[in-house]
């Protein structure tokens, strides 16, 4: 076993970790990045779409548009604060990134290019608004090439392909981490004063999803199991275009440059649904509408997909019925979508600048994560108490700007915005901190964990349970909800999880890159985000956001303007039994203002 001391320890390499330890380290603190992929690999890699800043430069806009945009976008439950500190702060955060070198695609008068997204508008709703600004469909790689060439620059040490497995807490404060690294299996402690957690998202939890391998929740599990609540886990968002059966995503992009969806009879049916922004409504809006057209047996060929038309012909005819000049051609298309043609092209046989996509909504991204406020400050209560030393950023946090849905475009400027803040933040708290010392035997739990997982010769193979999990989760906590789905939703993963803990079986006993071991504590921690996203929805009996019921179809401000905490009942990280989960609704939506502005309407909501 090995020790590690480093002021700071980012936990995840993604834009939010790298960002994080950008500005930790140019604040003058000793910092670590551990990841469990080498950093470019991070799923922020494969963000296509853009990322939002009212820079203006094709249409006027204004961080309050964006501001007013993220809160209805997020059916009014994002802290209304965090959701203006994002859209400000969004602005320098894009033009620092132009400045470290990040290849935006330009405007002929050489200005960062911006383009149309589900949900931004001007001037309040009034009509879309060019806001993402964008690199091809390749802005998420863009952006972490770029931080992750800044971070060597300023001698942030990286501990690639080693994976976290525990924080480590000493009398009630942290101390650091248990991470093992993948190609010997052996035991690393990270002894640090603040530890920052940027660990992602858990799409993997539903069977046709939007994310990599390796989006299992990892982060927000170990810190959950250590005691941390879960925020808002019923908003999980269903993107409305994924590739058919295989999930992969299709960026809004395409909608954004024009694209339009059709249903078997060839009808552009978001007409019925949102007849003003149509197909760039927002995310929860045009998934449920999908599924809606499905249903009512409009799927192409009566199936459980629509066509998503970004032919230049078609794109043509609308531009022309909304009265726009702007037309596009074959060679338009190839140079601003290159990589999601590349996609269609290799996966499905489908060249989408002569046939539509076959598409169908695909599982996304967490609204809901671990709880922080706008410093990215991990709050372990209703009344947000802060835990001195820990933090979170990125999707596996939750500030929550986003609310109940997130708009597109925004993920991305969440990881730069919060976490720049969390790097400045931890690089003050350490200036003044003392490490925690570490507790005798700080890898003991963890590690009977992993040899139980290691020794384990039962009859469950780990992945007939992720099937069962991610069929049930598709099934009953998809894009509608109701409680009898719900509920026995939630039996089957609890089921699994007492199959996980005493009947399960792997092959390989080994320690050099052990990938069967740590699939299966991946799997450990998907069960743990599905029971507490199957617990948090049915607590909530209301619709909002990416919380769709059927048994209760409105959205119901009056008792439900609240977020959910998820709680565990039990100190013990590694419990054999099931253990009962506690949801808290007294965390109140912040409706306070950064910066207060009359004009700032949702504050009193609009209908
Ligand atoms: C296909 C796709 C397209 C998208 N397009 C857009 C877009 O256009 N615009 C937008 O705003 N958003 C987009 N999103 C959403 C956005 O990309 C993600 O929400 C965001 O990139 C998450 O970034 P992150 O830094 O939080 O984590 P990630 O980029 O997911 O990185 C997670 C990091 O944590 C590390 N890690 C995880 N577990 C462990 C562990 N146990 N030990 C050590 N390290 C660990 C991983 O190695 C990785 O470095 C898209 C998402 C997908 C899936």
């Amino acid at each position: 076993m090995q020790t590690h001391q480093y002021e700071a320890i980012i936990v995840g390499a993604g834009g939010a970790g790298l960002m994080a330890a950008l500005y930790a380290s140019k604040g003058g603190a000793k910092v670590a990045v551990v990841s469990k992929l080498y950093p470019t690999r991070s799923h922020t890699g494969t963000a296509q779409g853009g990322i939002g800043a009212a820079l203006g430069n094709l249409d006027e806009d204004n961080p309050l548009w964006h501001a007013y945009d993220t809160v209805k976008g997020g059916d009014y439950l994002a802290d209304q604060n965090a959701a203006k500190v994002l859209a400000y702060e969004a602005v320098d955060a894009v033009i620092e990134l132009e400045h470290m070198g990040l290849p935006f695609d330009r405007t002929p008068e050489g200005k960062i290019s911006q383009r149309r997204f589900g949900g931004h508008t001007s001037n309040f709703g009034e009509k879309p608004v060019r806001r993402a600004c964008h690199a091809a469909d390749r802005t998420g790689h863009m952006i972490l090439q770029t931080l992750y060439q800044q971070c060597i620059k300023h001698h942030v040490q990286f501990f690639d392909e080693y994976h976290c497995v525990d924080l480590i807490v000493n009398d009630g404060k942290v101390a650091g981490i248990v991470a093992i690294a993948l190609g010997t299996g052996e035991i690393h402690i990270f002894h640090g004063k603040a530890i920052l957690f940027a660990t992602g998202g858990w799409g993997r939890v539903w069977s046709v999803t939007s994310n990599a391998h390796s989006l299992t929740g990892d982060g927000s599990a170990v810190v959950y199991r250590r005691g941390i609540p879960m925020q808002d886990m019923e908003f999980y968002q269903f993107h409305p275009t994924g590739i058919y059966r295989m999930g992969i995503l299709i960026t809004e992009g395409v909608r954004g440059e024009g694209g339009i969806l059709v249903n078997r009879h060839g009808e552009r049916f978001m007409e019925k649904y949102a007849p003003k922004i149509k197909d760039l409504a927002s995310r929860d809006v045009v998934s449920r509408a999908i599924y809606m057209e499905i249903r009512n047996g409009n799927g192409i060929k009566g199936k459980d997909y629509v066509y998503l038309d970004v032919r230049p012909e078609t794109v043509n005819r609308y531009l022309a019925e909304a009265g726009e000049t702007r037309r596009i051609d074959r060679e338009y298309i190839e140079k601003k979508l290159p990589d999601i043609l590349d996609f269609c092209r290799t996966y499905l046989g489908v060249d989408p600048v002569s046939e539509p996509m076959p598409i169908q909504p695909t599982a996304h991204y967490a609204m809901g994560g671990i709880p922080t406020n706008v410093n990215a400050e991990v709050v372990v209560d209703a009344n947000w108490t802060v835990l001195p030393g820990l933090y979170a950023a990125g999707e596996c946090a939750c500030v929550s700007c986003h609310g109940a849905n997130r708009l597109g475009t925004n993920s991305l400027v969440d990881l730069v915005v919060f976490g720049r803040r969390g790097g400045k933040a931890i690089a003050e708290y350490v200036k003044q901190a003392d490490y925690t010392p570490l507790p005798d035997k700080p890898s003991a739990e963890i590690e009977a964990e992993l040899e139980r997982i290691r020794h384990s010769n039962g009859r469950t193979r780990p992945a007939e349970l992720r099937k069962t999990m991610q069929d049930v989760m598709m099934a009953d906590v998809g894009v509608f909800r109701e409680e009898r789905g719900m509920q026995s939703a939630l039996d089957c993963v609890r089921e699994l999880k007492q199959r996980y803990n005493t009947d399960l079986s792997i092959d390989d006993r080994g320690f050099k890159f052990n990938t069967d071991l740590f699939e299966a504590w991946e799997l450990g921690c998907l069960l743990d985000m599905a029971e507490a996203t199957a617990v948090s929805a049915l607590a909530r009996k209301e619709s909002r956001g990416g919380h769709s019921r059927e048994d209760f179809r409105e959205r119901d401000d009056a008792n439900w303007l609240v977020h959910s905490l998820v709680y565990r009942k039990t100190d013990e990280p590694y419990p054999q039994e099931s253990i009962e989960l506690e949801v808290n609704h007294d965390k109140k939506v912040d409706m306070s203002l950064a910066d207060e502005d009359e004009r700032f309407v949702p504050k009193v909501r609009v209908y």
